[in-house]
């Protein structure tokens, strides 16, 4: 009997817990398994996924294909407009496959929820069995409670209670890769990967998201041998190679949490959290940040409107945002006329990723010293990054727009110039991707407003679309003003 697995995000075979038991149970009937993956190209394009990420899924795609081609598994592709397309399509092709069940990793975001609720429906009509894991995560989304039994809304509370689970029932193992399975048919079809995605344009640097599951190992060795016990110091300096970058394997699943975690452990002494005066102090930080990634996941599914551009705190729904398209158009294009803004903008925009400290800097400054509404930048940070996330990227944006749950308050506006003077302080980072201001030296680089004005004239760089000295002012009196 052969059994389909439906890959989503979790474009690998090692501890990929749905296509294991898929292969563990077709093992022990004597049956096989088929993979499946859904092109949504309308689907993708209204959920604002960046071509950079199209291209990275793709590339992934050939990889797990060729990998999966040596355990005799063959991957097939559906190309469907939208999600409402998928039931029919998947029942077809369980129907051409004679399979008597579909196993699959749980995506949370609404639609995708949705979605698959819609594909057990109809496979159920078939009696074709479902079978649905938590993977995502290292510990399910949703599944820990305050002692009050609600939601946690608030980290630290959330990464103890994570810890405490972890401690007392252990860590989940990483799941090998399944076992070779019996040899295929002869006819059994493979299907061609698609080079390109209607709706999505070439993405012309792909050297620089290497892809698939080797490259996510490899990634995140070089890590772990090189940089996590520095990661303390040096993950908030953007000119520094001093973070994972394994962002954009995580959010297509070219690798796992659990790996990530174990990794971190066995370079923590086995620990989750711990002293910070040991030598792998860093390594407590970075679990720290899985930690995050993991507390995003579990609001959005403890909260569904956060999937559908809604704010955590409803009462910021009624904020009075700026209707400012020549301010947005001049941040996004790295015009802003304050340089780290600019170099963080024109980053993402050539390579698809932007450094953690700078996508606070920059969200900071389009809510805050623009007032310009945070879902403007939450859809494009989506259309350009790489790692685009709805749970995160929201998480992001509410955090820096003091919209979300455990944000940062309205009152303590980020002031980017000291952002720039502290985590770029040598100018390093602005010289590189604002060549205008290369000659500069490392104190003005960080404000060239202040220079005379016959030499700024000859810089060629945007003076500052906002007087900084009426920000504070207007924000306060913006979230004040809803307070009322
Ligand atoms: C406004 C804003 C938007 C963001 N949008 C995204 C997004 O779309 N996709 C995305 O993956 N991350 C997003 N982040 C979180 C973070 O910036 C990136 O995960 C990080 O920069 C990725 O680099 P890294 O892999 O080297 O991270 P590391 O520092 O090596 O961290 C390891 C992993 O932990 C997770 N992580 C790290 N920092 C955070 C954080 N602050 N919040 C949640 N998880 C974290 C990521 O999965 C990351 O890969 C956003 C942050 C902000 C402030």
């Amino acid at each position: 009997m052969t059994s389909l697995h439906w890959f989503r995000s979790d474009l690998r075979i090692a501890d990929n817990t749905a296509l294991w038991h898929a292969c563990r149970d077709a093992s022990t009937s004597g049956g096989s398994v088929v993979g499946v993956y859904t092109i949504c190209p309308d689907q993708w394009a209204e959920h604002d996924m960046a071509p950079v990420k199209v291209d990275l899924i793709l590339r992934t795609l050939r990889e797990l294909s060729t990998d999966l081609a040596e355990l005799n598994i063959p991957l097939r592709i559906l190309k469907l407009p939208r999600y409402a397309d998928v039931p029919a399509s998947l029942v077809s092709l369980c129907r051409e496959l004679g399979a008597r069940s579909l196993y699959l990793n749980k995506e949370y975001e609404l639609n995708e929820v949705r979605r698959d609720e819609r594909v057990a429906e109809a496979i159920a009509g078939q009696e074709i069995s479902f079978h649905a894991f938590d993977d995502q995560t290292v510990v399910p989304p949703g599944s820990l409670r305050t002692g009050e039994g609600r939601w946690y809304t608030v980290f630290t509370p959330f990464k103890k209670s994570w810890i405490k689970l972890l401690e007392a029932d252990g860590i989940p193992e990483v799941l090998p890769a399944p076992k070779k399975q019996a040899p295929l048919d002869p006819r059994a079809i493979f299907d061609p990967i698609p080079t390109l995605v209607a709706n999505f344009d070439t993405w012309p640097r792909p050297e620089l998201w290497p892809a698939g599951e080797k490259a996510a190992i490899s990634r995140l060795s070089h890590f772990i041998e090189l940089s996590i016990n520095a990661y303390k110091d040096q993950r908030d300096i953007p000119s520094i190679d001093g973070t994972s970058t394994l962002s954009h394997h995580l959010s297509i699943g070219s690798i796992s949490p659990r790996q990530c975690l174990h990794a971190a452990l066995e370079a923590n002494k086995g620990k989750l959290d711990g002293s910070d005066k040991s030598s792998a102090g860093g390594a407590k930080h970075w679990i720290s940040e899985l930690v995050w990634r993991e507390f995003y996941r579990h609001l959005m599914v403890s909260f569904p409107r956060l999937s559908m551009a809604r704010a955590f705190k409803p009462e910021t729904e009624l904020l009075k945002w700026r209707d400012d398209p020549a301010s947005l158009n001049a941040w996004q294009e790295g015009r802003t006329g304050l340089p780290i803004v600019d170099a963080a903008m024109r980053s993402l925009l050539h390579t698809g990723w932007m450094h953690n400290r700078l996508r606070m800097v920059v969200a900071m400054y389009l809510t805050k010293d623009l007032l310009i509404d945070w879902r403007h930048g939450e859809r494009h940070f989506m259309r350009h990054l790489v790692d685009g996330d709805l749970a995160q990227n929201n998480g992001g944006w509410q955090w820096s727009a003091s919209t979300g749950t455990d944000a940062a308050p309205y009152f303590r506006i980020f002031n980017p110039i000291s952002q720039s003077r502290k985590f770029d302080s040598d100018g390093t980072f602005i010289r590189r991707w604002v060549p205008e201001l290369a000659e500069l030296d490392n104190d003005d680089i960080h404000d060239p407003s202040g220079l005379p004005a016959l030499l700024r004239s000859t810089l060629n760089y945007p003076e500052p679309i906002v007087d900084r000295a009426i920000v504070k002012d207007r924000v306060l009196a913006a979230f004040q003003a809803i307070r009322r």
